[in-house]
């Protein structure tokens, strides 16, 4: 794909932080929770952990340069860092989600934020006009959020000019980027104010932290989400910020290896007779392509097919020996995930079907071992689960 953004010296790089004279090359684990006073009037620069530490912030300064961004806010989840998104608003307003969220999501507003008399509205499918988005608008939408690609279909929205868009309605506009990270897209170099990521996901990429970081564009909105991150409290804690920056060392050379990776298990299965549909954004043959090739520098890891119905479904999931099933996705590991029964479940079949989200769709996030085991285990569960 086209777009080549050098990331990696931030990177591998842009954590080193020397705070004490030991010449550190990677940043020290300040498990501290206080910080002594120069002297009654002068605070130094930090006090307490809760609103900064020397670690945490570390991962913070990385994680702006690496999302284009003025300031990274991080947290004890993914959820946590949306959360502090939605925080930003009030009584009345409402929030304009495109499309499908991750199922988290969409219950945190439906069960949590509403009760607080925030409102919240879906535009099931919007198409690249955009005029499902501006049917849905209403003076009260105070933000509008969305992830692209979506999870789990994968459809992608056009970044630029939904923050356009936005900005003409003074519209705050939030982006889920977990499903790509900022090596693949950037979202707040293309316009848009708030970015999040489960950095649970691809920025750690072990399966073996969970954490959310938010990032903003702008200094405007600083003091109000450096308050919401001290008064919520959900803050993330040192050593889990020090996993990450570990993780974000490699998290370009895994991505390449997980992309290059996904593209050839997307092609395995847009081949198989026993697939009816594959939603990858890399492929040439898909919709999105395109839109997606103009603000990604790549397809990712997360691939989701629909199978044909004779396929039995859950012999198919039981009969893979490398794949395994999990409901998560970004690791080294490649894992497979029936999205009605974990990311999305409890959600309103109504809405499901809008979004084009049915039984038979299984997600794959590939990981990095070699492309024909992977191929080849999905080649014998595919033969194994045919119904007679
Ligand atoms: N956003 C997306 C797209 C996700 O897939 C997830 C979790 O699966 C989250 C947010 C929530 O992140 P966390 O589990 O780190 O709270």
């Amino acid at each position: 794909m086209s777009l080549n953004y050098n990331l990696d010296e931030i990177m591998i790089h842009g954590a080193k932080r020397l705070v004490s004279d030991a010449g550190e090359v990677n940043p020290g684990v300040y498990l501290s929770t206080t910080f002594e006073q120069k002297s009654f009037y002068d605070f130094g620069n930090y006090g307490y952990a809760r609103a900064n530490n020397p670690t945490r912030e570390a991962l913070e300064n990385q994680m702006a340069a690496l999302e284009g961004g003025v300031k990274s806010f991080a947290f004890a989840s993914g959820m946590a860092a949306i959360s502090a998104a939605f925080s930003l608003f009030h009584q009345g307003d409402v929030i304009l989600i495109i499309g499908s969220v991750y199922g988290g999501t969409y219950h945190l507003l439906k069960e949590r934020f509403e009760n607080f008399g925030i409102k919240v509205v879906n535009a099931p499918y919007v198409s690249e006009d955009l005029h499902e988005l501006k049917e849905s608008y209403t003076k009260d939408v105070k933000a509008i959020y969305f992830e692209t690609p979506e999870n789990p279909t994968l459809r992608v929205h056009d970044i630029r000019s939904i923050a356009s868009f936005a900005k003409e309605q003074d519209v705050i506009t939030i982006v889920d980027n977990t499903f790509q990270s900022p090596y693949l897209q950037r979202p707040l170099t293309l316009g848009i104010d708030i970015v999040v990521e489960s950095a649970t996901k691809f920025l750690g990429g072990h399966s073996d932290l969970i954490g959310g970081v938010l990032t903003v564009r702008e200094e405007k909105l600083v003091p109000e989400l450096s308050k919401i991150q001290s008064h919520m409290g959900a803050i993330m804690q040192p050593f889990d910020a020090y996993l990450l920056m570990r993780g974000i060392k490699t998290l370009g050379v895994r991505l390449d290896r997980c992309d290059d990776n996904a593209l050839a298990v997307a092609k395995f299965l847009e081949d198989h007779e026993d697939v009816y549909k594959v939603n990858y954004p890399g492929l040439a043959s898909n919709e999105n392509y395109e839109i997606h090739k103009r603000q990604s520098k790549g397809g990712g890891a997360v691939v989701s097919f629909e199978l044909n119905e004779n396929i039995d479904i859950v012999k198919f999931f039981e009969s893979l020996k490398l794949i395994t099933m999990a409901g998560s996705l970004g690791g080294v590991e490649t894992l497979i995930s029936h999205s009605v029964s974990t990311s999305h479940s409890n959600i309103p079949q109504d809405l499901l079907e809008a979004q084009q989200i049915t039984n038979r769709l299984c997600r794959i996030s590939v990981g990095i071992e070699p492309k024909a085991h992977i191929i080849e285990d999905l080649r014998q569960a595919l033969n194994l689960s045919k119904k007679q």
